[in-house]
């Protein structure tokens, strides 16, 4: 079996009582079949402590006041300090870690729904790169799996990588531009035309195909009315979604009063504009977030073909977050840390990232709502 992982995920280390916002509190935590069978066969007083902090109904520990029931005073969860670390069911053992699987090859990312792990995905100036490491298991024979596409996928995933990562061009244009890119893949995926895509990949790395997507994206600039509309439209979408914390809600509707409510449209041409400037030192954490996106979801489109929708969420969530880091900026008397940027994109990735549901729709919108139309993302990136 085949390990990929990106290069900074053997330095994780959880923060555990230390944590600003630790993880065993906010959402259900789900247990599997086998820890809940150790569970019932615990002996002693912790035992029976475990056995009356599971919710066997819905196979979730208990919380109290949205905190696991059995995470202490000092934050540090009790299983792991009575029983041991080989207690701990396996969504505790696993997290921050989150795996995608392919036939023999599974990916391995952090996720940043962790502050630690955000700190450590967003922090990195470095380009970001991955590894590689082989376990001796039994071949894996999925029973429908498109070799040949996947193989496709990797190929288009190097490419994105390759774009998200050319630093000599603005963050705006290398959205637009995996964009474009992502919209003309598909067709060729959805004509099963898969033998194309090698040399419409060699077109798309060429000096011409730049000056002519270039002159393309020209025509979406200067649309700062429509730009806004295009953003407000995109951000009043999470409205949409389940909530895991209240809060959350609160802080959406907080922020889009600052941002399309609160200014002119003058005002807020102007602030995207200072924030684009103000973000130049720290642009690269919006590339880390698309690298992390991209990494995460887009070879995931073996399995639904749907690669185009995969880049958008990427994109769109990477624009939302952005959006997001202007207004909390603005709140800030236009000053904006590293550790700002953390905290909106792990509170992100834990409302939309973790719930099935939401990030389902999330990509379901995207490819289907007229909203997320390439041209109209394209107004909402450029337009300002
Ligand atoms: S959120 Fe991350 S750093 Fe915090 S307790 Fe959980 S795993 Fe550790």
């Amino acid at each position: 079996m085949e390990y990929l992982y990106p290069k900074y995920f053997y330095d994780f280390q959880c923060e555990a009582g230390e944590c600003s916002d630790t993880c065993c509190a906010g959402w259900k935590i789900a247990i599997d079949p086998v820890s809940l069978k150790k569970y019932r066969k615990y002996p002693g007083f912790f035992g029976n402590r475990l056995r009356n902090s599971v919710d066997w109904e819905t196979k979730t520990f208990d919380q109290y006041h949205r905190r696991c029931a059995l995470l202490n005073e000092e934050n540090l969860c009790d299983i792991y300090i009575e029983a041991g670390p080989g207690m701990l069911c396996k969504t505790c053992t696993r997290y921050p870690r989150h795996y995608e699987e392919f036939e023999n090859l599974r990916e391995i990312s952090l996720s940043l729904s962790c502050p630690a792990a955000a700190r450590m995905i967003l922090g990195d100036k470095e380009k970001l790169t991955f590894e590689t490491s082989f376990r001796k298991t039994p071949e894996e024979e999925y029973e429908s799996f498109d070799f040949f596409l996947f193989t496709k996928l990797q190929e288009i995933r190097d490419f994105l990588y390759e774009r998200i990562q050319d630093r000599d061009r603005s963050m705006e244009l290398r959205m637009a531009e995996i964009l474009a890119a992502g919209h003309d893949l598909q067709s060729r995926i959805g004509r099963k035309q898969l033998y194309e895509i090698d040399d419409f990949l060699k077109w798309c790395r060429t000096k011409a195909f730049q000056r002519q997507a270039d002159k393309k994206f020209s025509a979406y600039q200067n649309h700062p009315l429509e730009a806004r509309i295009q953003m407000r439209r995109m951000w009043r979408r999470l409205y949409r979604m389940e909530v895991l914390k209240p809060e959350w809600t609160t802080f959406l509707k907080y922020q889009e009063l600052r941002l399309y409510h609160d200014m002119s449209l003058d005002e807020y041409r102007k602030a995207c504009h200072e924030f684009e400037e103000y973000m130049k030192d720290q642009e690269t954490e919006y590339e880390q977030l698309l690298m992390y996106f991209i990494f995460v979801y887009f070879c995931g489109a073996v399995y639904d073909e749907n690669a185009y929708g995969k880049i958008k969420l990427a994109v769109v969530s990477t624009m939302l977050i952005r959006e997001m880091g202007m207004a909390v900026w603005l709140e800030n008397g236009k000053t904006f840390t590293l550790e700002d940027q953390v905290r909106i994109a792990y509170r992100y990735a834990r409302e939309i990232e973790h719930s099935d549901p939401n990030i389902e729709t999330l990509e379901a919108m995207v490819t289907d709502e007229d909203l997320f139309r390439l041209d109209r993302l394209l107004k909402g990136l450029l337009g300002r």
